[in-house]
């Protein structure tokens, strides 16, 4: 009897939950391992992970990646349920996938899987995966999206545990001239996942709204706008209550880099075209309730975001706490 069959004999063979077999045992793709398929699953073996089964959805999601070609290698376990009794994993050479009825299959691995073990896995204030691992728009970063937060990795400062999410709709008059968009957004993941915040990218939409692309802005002082900050954030089409979002326009009126001032109950801010790499980030770290500060090194330095010295700027403790509170973070 090969591995495979013992392990088909030890599930209870065809009268067993897998059921007949559906093809012989083949020599898998990669000319390393053997697999064999069953009517309700699969039993993968390679000389080094030896024979386990896999099926269902997590079997789903691992042949969505490429079977034993992908990152993930052959299975180290068969299917088996979590220690907090809800979900059900299969541990792989090169990760894990992880399912639950709510949260379906996602796979989890590298910095981040070993940052989310560290935490306690599903038994975490994090929960259950709700992603795959996915790329920052600038692709210098990487994270994980969980029921109740996300892990955020990139090189400079590895995995960081994110508890709390702001969800964020970019609304583009006139695109930025010196940094993009998803450079900004990829900045703004970047500190804030220093302060434990993380960022859903949830919408992008243009709007031509030619009259208000040099958009007047008075003073830009909090809790006070003029009429044209209040037609311009009457555009939040798809974003919930307490999403924040942020208008690209062409010009503030006086000129600034971008004003965090908005009407009640429509938390957002405007980002001008001549924005600086850091100015989104600075201007929702406003609507999050920060003020400014007179360092350089800091994010919320009042002297001007194209003068800080450190990057990635530093969002302190206390800051990290006021966004963890906001009622535009959850
Ligand atoms: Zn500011």
């Amino acid at each position: 009897m090969s591995d495979i069959d013992v392990k088909y004999a030890a599930l209870g063979g065809s009268a067993g939950w897998l059921g007949p077999a559906t093809t012989a045992e083949l020599v898998a793709p990669d000319g390393i391992g053997h697999y064999r398929h069953y009517r309700s699953g699969s039993i993968y073996w390679s000389p080094s992970s030896g024979a386990h089964e896999v099926h269902g959805a997590i079997r789903g999601k691992w042949a969505s990646l490429g079977w034993e070609r992908s990152f993930l290698g052959y299975p180290l376990t068969d299917e088996t349920t979590t220690p907090d009794g809800v979900g059900r994993y299969n541990h792989f050479q090169g990760g894990s996938v992880y399912w639950t009825p709510a949260t379906g299959a996602h796979e989890v691995h590298g910095a981040i899987r070993g940052k989310w073990a560290s935490m306690g896995w599903e038994r975490s204030f994090l929960g259950y995966p709700t992603s795959d691992e996915l790329s920052t728009e600038d692709s210098t970063g990487r994270y994980s999206e969980f029921q109740h937060g996300s892990i955020y990795w990139s090189p400079g400062t590895g995995a960081l545990a994110c508890r709390e999410t702001v969800r964020l709709h970019v609304k583009c008059l006139t695109a930025p001239t010196r940094f993009s968009i998803n450079q900004m957004i990829s900045n703004m993941r970047l500190t804030y996942a220093t302060a434990q915040v993380g960022v859903k990218y949830a919408s992008f939409e243009l709007l031509n709204l030619p009259a208000l692309n040099d958009v007047d802005v008075g003073a830009c002082t909090m809790g006070t706008v003029t009429a044209e900050q209040t037609q311009l954030f009457a555009n939040r089409n798809s974003a919930g209550a307490n999403d924040v979002v942020v208008y690209f326009v062409r010009s503030t009126q006086p000129p600034f880099n971008g004003c965090a001032s908005f009407p009640a109950n429509r938390p957002g801010a405007v980002v001008a075209s001549g924005a600086s790499a850091w100015t989104m980030a600075h201007e929702v770290g406003h609507v999050l309730g920060l003020s400014h500060v007179s360092d350089n090194n800091r994010l919320m330095t009042g002297l001007g975001t194209d003068n800080i010295t450190n990057p990635p700027p530093d969002i302190i403790a206390s800051e990290s706490a006021s966004m963890l509170a906001s009622s535009f973070t959850n």
